[in-house]
């Protein structure tokens, strides 16, 4: 099959791999619908995550089972199935209480290698989720947003507290800090603040139900967020990028009291103690658990109530997979799907 490989920073393949088979009775083959670049691929192919040899890349995925493990029961052959960028069983204690991201038996997708024809996917009973039925091809992109940006900006606004009356501010106008809106906007938040400079990400921004944009970053940002909130700050932050500045600027624009979910990559943060200690701010995030959210998520995409697919505005051939990660680390694109 064909499939995505990165062989150093900036260069990005498409070559014949191995066809994945079944290895564990627990495993699951589909044959993706659709598979797509994550801003978190951006790190490894900007070098600022190290490289380790010819890595096959991808962790975001839809598709139809192909193939299960003798001891597969929950998904059968034919079915549509999305699941999340760690297999989980979502039996033990850790995935019950819904952080199947640290599920005791997780297993990183990414090294799998999503981008690609088909894939093999571990734990298949506890990580895939069938849809009522084969979807139209319209409802694919939003489908493919639940496996990861969905989830994760859904995460990040639980973890910020979104609630009905609350002020939200989302630090980072990637394709998890849009859908972080989108989010804020379902659970009911009063004021979203999206924090962007770019027009094409505003408009989607405001598209997905931010009531306001705020275009400054840094300590200006901050200080045009509390201008907007009486002094106080929001009472619910979602970072967002992953970054010292965007952590910095999400635990600054919060109120004493309020909530940071942070679900941005973290790379080299480092968070000051005594400021930290005097903020009285919450922190929560990490690798979303997808999986928790993601019955719900297909059932609002299913009734056509959400249509997270917007964040994707570049659509290629898997073969042109390269093009696609020019295109979002040049930031000409957002998100880029490729059809396998
Ligand atoms: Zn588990």
């Amino acid at each position: 099959m064909r499939g995505v490989i990165l062989y150093a920073p900036g260069d990005v393949r498409v070559d014949e791999r191995a066809d994945p088979k079944i290895v564990e009775p627990t495993d699951a083959v589909i044959r993706l619908s659709a598979t797509c670049v994550c801003g978190s691929d951006l790190w490894p192919y900007r070098g600022i995550e190290a490289v380790d040899g010819p890595s096959p890349m991808g962790h975001e995925y839809v598709g139809i089972v192909e193939e299960v493990g003798g001891d597969v029961r929950t998904v059968e052959p034919g079915q549509f199935v999305i699941g999340s960028f760690f297999a989980s069983d979502n039996t033990c204690e850790i995935c019950k209480a819904g952080y199947q991201t640290s599920c005791v038996h997780r297993v990183p997708m990414g090294a799998l290698g999503a981008q690609a024809e088909y894939l093999r996917v571990p734990l298949a009973d506890g990580t895939l989720v069938a849809t009522p039925d084969v979807p139209p091809d319209d409802l694919l992109p939003s489908l493919l947003a639940a496996s990861d940006v969905l989830g994760t900006g859904w995460f990040g606004a639980l973890a910020a507290d979104v609630q009905p009356g609350k002020t939200v501010v989302v630090v980072g106008d990637g394709a998890v800090g849009l859908l972080a809106v989108l989010a804020a906007r379902q659970l009911g938040a009063e004021r979203i603040i999206a924090m962007s400079r770019h027009e094409a990400r505003q408009k989607l921004a405001l598209d997905f139900g931010a009531t306001a944009v705020v275009t400054e970053r840094g300590d200006d940002g901050v200080a045009k967020i509390k201008d907007l909130t009486d002094g106080l700050g929001a009472h619910s932050v979602i970072e967002a990028v992953g970054t010292q500045e965007s952590m910095m600027q999400a635990i600054r624009s919060t109120r004493p009291g309020g909530h940071v979910g942070y679900v941005g990559v973290s790379h080299d943060v480092e968070l000051p103690g005594q400021e930290l200690f005097f903020s009285h701010v919450h922190l929560h995030g990490g690798p979303a658990p997808v999986r928790r959210f993601l019955p719900e998520l297909i059932d609002l995409i299913w009734n056509r109530t959400i249509d997270p697919g917007k964040v994707f505005d570049l659509t290629l051939p898997l073969d042109q997979a390269a093009e696609g990660y020019r295109a979002m680390d040049e930031r000409r694109a957002i998100k880029t799907l490729l059809q396998p």
